[in-house]
């Protein structure tokens, strides 16, 4: 299994000199089983592997999708394939969140908020909503989600073969206890990355706003005993020194743990 980190940034997407080595680009991963591809989110990353695909022979991709807010979306209208009627785009969505995604993306993509609606879209486009408990086959990769407490709803995704990657993210902690399902969820997987956009200080501050922390997921990680952990969804404003102190810390906790950064392949 390879995994493609097209965007690791949280919230909206950022470019400054403090952004070189992580990277600004929104939730994006794409994994891939030999010629077998599956991709979480549309986040601003997905720009990149649009451009990559029109250079390739692969005409047809599946994109599933933790929740429909704009940073996990907002790389679909530049997504170059969807204006190219060779391909066939199928977005996935699993269990119930406050609208669909058809709808989701109905409202981001019409007037006055954007010019272009999905009518203009060229490429055979499916919408294809899943039960929460659904298992998907796509290729060699089977995918299965897990609901995790977020405004609006979203679900954590697993894409499993031979070896096993959970992307976590958006979710809000209960610092109170555990979320022993996500824990579940995540159990032995060879590698998961989660919601890091505080740290423990901040978090008091920002309650409700449906974010964790990267000690949590370090937490998390240990408890479910994940091979490596991946930090992510960093918060917009956090600099490259910033990661790599958190990095540091992180990897006290567990040296199994890193921060994922923009155009990242990892083999698992
Ligand atoms: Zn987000
Ligand atoms: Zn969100």
């Amino acid at each position: 299994m390879q995994l493609v980190f097209w965007g690791t940034r949280g919230s909206l997407p950022m470019n400054t000199p403090n952004h070189r080595l992580f990277g600004g680009n929104t939730s994006c991963i794409g994994v891939h089983e030999g010629d077998d591809m599956v991709v979480f989110d549309g986040g601003s990353g997905l720009i990149h592997l649009g451009s990559e695909m029109m250079q390739g022979d692969r005409t047809d991709i599946d994109i599933c999708f933790s929740h429909f807010h704009s940073d996990h979306i907002c790389g679909l209208p530049f997504f170059k394939p969807l204006f190219d009627s060779a391909f066939s785009v199928r977005l996935h969505s699993f269990g119930t969140n406050d609208a669909t995604l058809s709808e989701a993306m109905g409202s981001y993509l019409s007037s006055p908020i954007f010019p272009i609606g999905l009518d203009d879209f060229k490429a055979n486009i499916e919408f294809v909503e899943h039960d929460a408990d659904a298992r998907v086959t796509i290729g060699a990769l089977n995918v299965s989600a897990c609901a995790i407490p977020h405004p609006g709803g979203a679900h954590a995704l697993k894409a499993a073969s031979e070896k096993s990657f959970v992307y976590a993210t958006d979710t809000e902690h209960d610092p109170q206890g555990v979320n022993q399902s996500l824990i579940d969820f995540m159990r032995g997987a060879d590698m998961a990355v989660y919601d890091c956009t505080y740290d423990d200080g901040e978090f008091d501050t920002r309650r409700g706003w449906g974010h964790s922390t990267w000690q949590e997921g370090v937490r998390l990680a240990l408890a479910a005993q994940v091979g490596q952990f991946g930090i992510f969804h960093h918060e917009p404003e956090r600099s490259d020194d910033m990661l790599l102190a958190i990095e540091a810390q992180a990897q006290d906790m567990m040296p199994q743990s890193f921060v994922t950064r923009d155009y990242m392949r990892i083999e698992l």
